[in-house]
């Protein structure tokens, strides 16, 4: 190396990449942590006894690679959404997924398109492929712009659906309706669709350009075992095994996804729990705080707070972030979009975190600059 700068060597377009910006997993016990819509219960009993069982005494099957094509998740899934194992792509969390579709459809000289807000992944995985991006912004109704989106004219289109960070969910009629004119790939990330009372499965069949992004991060509890899928038409399935790791799916990791599949009484429960526990606060906090707060159909919510003087705004919002961090209480806020500045997006939590949430934000009412 002559005195170069490896850095001058990457693309161009790498050098001028924002990484994704992760919620923070902080370090250290104490911590209400209400920020990145992880499930406040744990997994299914049968997930811990399955990776114990996977693992063995010694650890040997663990010289071993996994099934690289993840066959036996792949029939439960499939068992699961009633459709052929051919339409099953497992990933290394959902993001692999969406990383694999962008592989496969975005470029150069061919564009992707999203709606705002929403998933701040999207932009980042599309900027790696150097692919120009068209976003379409929601205005504050949250109504989906179906005229828009179908007339994007992108490659691919990513949706959100239910949306985050509102948690609004889209009627299936409106999706129906894009999948008519939309001539390009639409992608429905469904990773909060066990928590909504509609979803695009039923589509499936006779649209071969849908393709429904799942993950069992949210309401499988399992976000540490990265685990996603993508539900579509076998040439898709088939494009995207094309551009997908070999081994991308790790033996603990479909052990685990494949025993929370076999027990879905115990997630059927969960997920109720935390609906009701979702309404609850959401409604308390339209009616009860009279902060507008979206209809959430996952398992989040997007309020937007008032002080004690009425007033809502960025400033507001950031004044209850601060306060709620200050006390270890960790929710999220989104200032660079003018649509969710004034909001806080809060995880649904267990019902004792709800109650720390609540206590805390009565203090941050109470104090001297907010009353
Ligand atoms: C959480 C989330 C994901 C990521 O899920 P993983 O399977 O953990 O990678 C994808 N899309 C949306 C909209 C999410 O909120």
């Amino acid at each position: 190396m002559k005195g170069q700068s490896p850095g001058r060597l990457a693309l161009a377009h790498v050098s001028n990449l924002h990484a994704y910006t992760p919620g923070l997993q902080p370090a250290g016990p104490g911590w209400v942590k209400l920020n990145t819509n992880e499930c406040p219960y744990p997994p299914s009993p049968r997930v811990a006894e399955a990776v114990i069982r996977e693992v063995g005494g010694d650890g040997d099957a663990l010289r071993l690679y996994p099934d690289p094509t993840s066959s036996a998740l792949r029939d439960a899934l499939a068992r699961l959404h009633g459709v052929d194992a051919t339409h099953v792509c497992a990933g290394n969390g959902s993001d692999d997924i969406l990383n694999l579709l962008v592989r496969c459809f975005c470029g150069p000289a061919a564009a992707a398109a999203f709606t705002l807000p929403g998933y701040s992944l999207y932009p980042v995985l599309v900027g790696i492929q150097d692919s120009a991006v068209t976003p379409i912004p929601f205005d504050r109704s949250m109504r989906l712009p179906v005229d828009r989106i179908s007339a994007s004219r992108a490659r691919v289109f990513f949706l959100t659906s239910p949306n985050a960070p509102t948690g609004v969910g889209f009627p299936t009629s409106d999706i129906a309706r894009i999948l008519e004119s939309f001539d390009g790939i639409l992608v429905v990330d469904e990773a909060y669709a066990p928590f909504a009372s509609e979803n695009a499965l039923g589509l499936l069949a006779g649209h071969p350009n849908l393709v429904i992004v799942r993950t069992l991060s949210k309401a499988y509890a399992l976000a540490g075992i990265r685990v996603g899928y993508a539900l579509a038409a076998p040439e898709v399935i088939g494009l995207l095994d094309r551009v997908r790791d070999s081994y991308n799916v790790s033996r603990l990791s479909q052990a685990a996804a494949i025993a929370a599949l076999g027990d879905p009484g115990y997630y059927e429960a969960i997920v109720d729990k935390i609906k009701y526990t979702r309404d609850y606060y959401a409604g308390s906090w339209e009616k009860d705080r009279g902060w507008f707060t979206y209809p959430s159909e996952a398992n989040f919510i997007c309020t937007e707070p008032r002080n004690g003087r009425g007033e809502s705004g960025p400033a507001v919002a950031r004044s209850a972030y601060d306060f709620l961090f200050s006390r270890k209480v960790l929710v999220r806020h989104f200032p660079s979009d003018a649509l969710t500045a004034s909001f806080l997006r809060i995880s649904v939590g267990s019902d004792d975190e709800m109650l720390v949430l609540e206590e805390t934000l009565d203090a941050w009412l109470k104090e001297p600059q907010n009353a």
